[in-house]
C-alpha cells in the first residue's frame, strides 16, 4: 500500500472535495466569463456621466458580476447534482433557468430527491428509502420479520408489532444486540 492511498483514506476532508468536484469545468468557465462581461457592461459600454461617483460603479459591476457568477456555479452544481439523484437533467435545469431570482434553484433544494447509494452486493442504484437490494435481495436496512417495517438498529422488539427482532436472523452488521 502506497503512502498516497492512505493518505487518501484516513483524509478527513475528502467529503468537502467531493462537493466541489460537484461544480464541473463549463460552469466554472461560465462565472469567470460572466464576471468579466459585467465589468465590461458597467466600465466600457455603459455611458459614462461627470456626476457620478466611480466607486459607486466599481460596487455595481462588482455585486452584479458576482451575482450571475454564482447562478452559473450553481446551474453547474445543478446539473451533477441531479444525475446522482436519478431526477430529470432537463427538467430541473430548465425551472433554475426559467424562474427568476433562483427560485427555480431553492424550489429543486426543496424538492431533490436523497443521493442514490450502490449495493454493495452487486453495485444497483438504491434509494435510500429501499429495505433490500432489487436485484439481489441484499438486505439494506433493518426490518421486522413479521410486519417488514423498518426498526433501529439497535431495537430488540418491533415498535409496531412486538416481534421478537431476535428471532429474525437479520445479518448482523443490521444487529447491535446478539444472543
Ligand atoms: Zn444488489
Ligand atoms: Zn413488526
Amino acid at each position: 500500500m502506497s503512502i498516497w492511498s492512505l493518505g487518501r483514506q484516513g483524509d478527513p476532508t475528502s467529503r468537502g472535495d467531493d462537493e466541489l468536484r460537484m461544480i464541473p469545468q463549463w460552469s466554472i468557465m461560465l462565472a469567470i466569463v460572466l464576471f468579466v462581461a459585467m465589468q465590461y457592461v458597467f466600465h466600457v459600454v455603459m455611458p459614462h456621466h461627470k456626476h457620478e461617483l466611480l466607486p459607486l460603479r466599481l460596487m455595481m459591476s462588482y455585486a452584479w458580476g458576482t451575482l450571475l457568477a454564482s447562478y452559473a456555479l450553481l446551474l453547474g452544481y445543478v446539473s451533477r447534482d441531479v444525475k446522482r439523484r436519478g431526477m430529470s437533467a432537463g427538467l430541473w435545469m430548465l425551472m433554475c433557468v426559467v424562474l427568476p431570482g433562483g427560485i427555480g434553484a431553492v424550489v429543486y433544494f426543496l424538492l431533490r430527491q436523497p443521493v442514490l447509494s450502490k449495493c454493495p452486493n452487486c453495485a444497483t442504484s438504491i434509494a435510500a428509502t429501499y429495505h433490500y437490494c432489487p436485484q439481489c435481495q441484499f438486505q439494506m436496512a433493518p426490518v421486522c420479520g413479521t410486519c417488514h417495517r423498518g426498526v433501529k438498529i439497535t431495537d430488540v422488539y418491533c415498535t409496531q408489532c412486538g416481534h421478537d427482532l431476535a428471532q429474525d436472523g437479520a445479518p448482523a452488521r443490521l444487529r447491535s444486540y446478539s444472543d
